[in-house]
């Protein structure tokens, strides 16, 4: 992702408006999940880290990085693989919709895209005629990407 410096300073100011540190290291793991167009794992970020900077990160600080960095909506989590993203919204103004994931399933790129709400709630609508609790809206959709569709032709 070219031009992350500047997402990295709106991230800065943003902490610095909910009145939270955007500490070097939280930036380094930030930066990496930026310069990454898949979904990275903690452990993948602490390897990351480790050839980058030649200093190891402990996984708990890891996970305690993702975890700050998920409660300040700059990373999202997927679920199914366990692995983290960062937020394609971070520089934008508007209001950040529901956040849903397309993952290429040939070179495990990941898109976020938003789908309307009216769409969620006829599958929450489902979820609950089918006797089940909708806990997550979050989608995390199997497909192929648009370079691995042109691969394979
Ligand atoms: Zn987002
Ligand atoms: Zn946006
Ligand atoms: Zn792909």
């Amino acid at each position: 992702m070219q031009n992350y410096q500047k997402i990295l300073n709106h991230a800065e100011a943003q902490c610095k408006e909910n009145g939270t540190r955007f500490t070097p290291k939280r930036k380094q793991i930030l930066s990496e999940l930026l310069k990454s167009n898949k979904a990275l794992s903690a452990y993948e970020l602490a390897d990351l880290i480790k050839e980058e900077f030649r200093k190891s990160i402990p996984i708990m600080s890891v996970y305690r990085i993702l975890e700050f960095l998920e409660e300040e909506k700059l990373v999202h989590k997927l679920n199914l693989a366990n692995k983290y993203i960062a937020c394609a919204h971070i520089a934008c103004s508007h209001s950040h919709a529901l956040p849903q994931f397309l993952v290429c399933r040939t070179c495990s790129k990941v898109r976020e895209i938003s789908i309307d709400k009216r769409t969620i709630d006829k599958i929450q609508e489902k979820v609950e005629g089918a006797e089940f609790q909708l806990v997550n809206p979050q989608l995390e959709m199997h497909c192929v990407c648009k370079g691995c569709t042109e691969k394979n032709n």
